[in-house]
C-alpha cells in the first residue's frame, strides 16, 4: 500500500510541475509573441492614395448599420432586405452574376439552429480578368449580424457592414480598373451562425479549391486602437509574406501579420485563424489573408453602431486592402 501511495504521490507532483513548466512556456511565449508584433515596422506613409469612391461607400455603411436593417439577422426581415440592396447594388456596379439564381445562392443550412433560418442566400458577382489562365481571387465579406433579439437591434456596423461595404467599394474601383485575375465578390450569409454561406460556396460546387488563387476576407475594419489592422494568414502560407512586408510600406495604419499562430508558439495570443469565413477557404486548402481590427468594447452589442465607426481610420484601411489586392493581382 505504501509503495503504491507513493507512486501515486510521484505522479501527482510530477503532473502538478509539467502543468507549471506549461503555464511559463505559454507565458513565455505570449511575452515573445508580443515582442514580435511590436518589433513590426511602424507606418512610414503620411497618408493613403484615395482612390475609392469614400462619399459612397460610407453611406452604404449607414445603410447597412440602419434601423431598416435591423442588424441583418439570417432569415429576419432585415436580413431579406439587407440580401435585395446587394443585389441591386451588384447590378448597379455591372457585375456579372456568379450565383445560382442570377447574383443569389440560396440555401438551407443542413443542421442545427441554422437550419431554421428560411431565406438565406449568398450574393455573389465577379469581374472577369484580363488574363483568362489566371486563377481568382475571391473577396469575401459577411453581410449578416446578430439581428434583432429581445426587442434589441445588433447593428453591426463594424461587423460587418464595414467589410461589406469596402467590398462594394473595392468592386466599383475594380470596374474601372480591369484587373489581371478575375475577381469572384461574395458578399456570404449566416457567418454569426456558423459559416454556412461560405461553406455553401464548396458544398453546392460554385467554387472549387484548385480555381483558386487566394481569399481575402474582410470582417471588422472601422474601429481604431492604436491604428492597428491584423493582416491574418500568412503564418499558414509564408509565400505571402513579402507581399505583405510590402503592404506594410504602403500603409498609413499599422498592419500587424499576426493572430494566426497556434498556442505552442504564440502563448495566449488569439489565434483567429478560425475566427470568421477565411476558416472554410483553409480548411479546403485555400491560401488566405484575412483582414480585420482587434476587438473593441461594442463587439457584439448593440452599440456597434454607425456613429461609432471611425471613419478616417476606415478610410485608410481600405486604401490598405486596395493596395493588398494590387499586389496580389500583380503576382
Ligand atoms: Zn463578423
Amino acid at each position: 500500500m505504501r509503495t503504491s501511495f507513493k507512486f501515486g504521490l510521484g505522479l501527482l507532483v510530477l503532473a502538478c510541475l509539467g502543468w507549471l513548466s506549461w503555464l511559463s512556456y505559454l507565458d513565455w511565449r505570449t511575452q515573445a509573441e508580443q515582442q514580435r508584433l511590436q518589433a513590426q515596422p511602424a507606418p512610414t506613409v503620411a497618408a493613403m492614395p484615395e482612390r475609392l469612391d469614400w462619399p459612397q461607400q460610407l453611406a452604404d455603411l449607414q445603410h447597412l448599420a440602419s434601423d431598416e436593417m435591423a442588424g441583418r439577422g439570417t432569415g429576419q426581415a432585415g436580413g431579406q432586405l439587407a440580401q435585395s440592396w446587394l443585389v441591386q447594388q451588384f447590378e448597379l456596379i455591372g457585375l456579372a452574376p456568379a450565383g445560382t439564381e442570377g447574383y443569389r445562392q440560396p440555401y438551407q443550412a443542413s443542421s442545427g439552429k441554422a437550419a431554421e433560418h428560411q431565406g438565406a442566400a449568398n450574393v455573389l458577382g465577379q469581374i472577369a480578368g484580363t488574363d483568362p489562365q489566371l486563377p481568382l481571387l475571391v473577396i469575401t465579406a459577411h453581410y449578416d449580424h446578430l439581428g434583432l433579439h429581445e426587442g434589441q437591434i445588433y447593428h453591426g456596423a463594424d461587423d460587418n457592414a464595414s467589410g461589406v461595404a469596402a467590398l462594394l467599394a473595392l468592386a466599383r474601383y475594380f470596374k474601372q480598373h480591369p484587373p489581371r485575375h478575375t475577381l469572384w465578390f461574395a458578399a456570404v450569409d449566416h457567418e454569426e451562425r456558423g459559416m454556412w454561406g461560405s461553406k455553401m460556396l464548396f458544398e453546392q460546387k460554385l467554387l472549387q479549391p484548385e480555381q483558386i488563387k487566394l481569399n481575402i476576407n474582410l470582417d471588422m475594419l472601422s474601429r481604431d486602437t492604436e491604428r492597428q489592422l491584423y493582416a491574418v494568414g500568412a503564418y499558414h502560407q509564408p509565400a505571402l509574406l513579402p507581399v505583405l512586408q510590402q503592404l506594410q510600406q504602403q500603409s498609413s495604419v499599422r498592419l500587424l501579420l499576426g493572430y494566426d499562430r497556434p498556442q505552442w508558439l504564440a502563448g495566449n495570443t488569439p489565434d483567429w485563424t478560425s475566427g470568421s469565413d477565411h476558416a472554410v477557404f483553409h480548411q479546403q486548402g485555400v491560401d488566405f489573408v484575412y483582414f480585420g481590427v482587434p476587438d473593441h468594447p461594442d463587439y457584439h452589442q448593440p452599440s456597434d453602431t454607425f456613429a461609432h465607426t471611425d471613419q478616417q481610420f476606415y478610410r485608410e484601411v481600405s486604401e490598405t486592402v486596395l493596395s493588398a489586392l494590387l499586389l496580389f493581382d500583380a503576382i
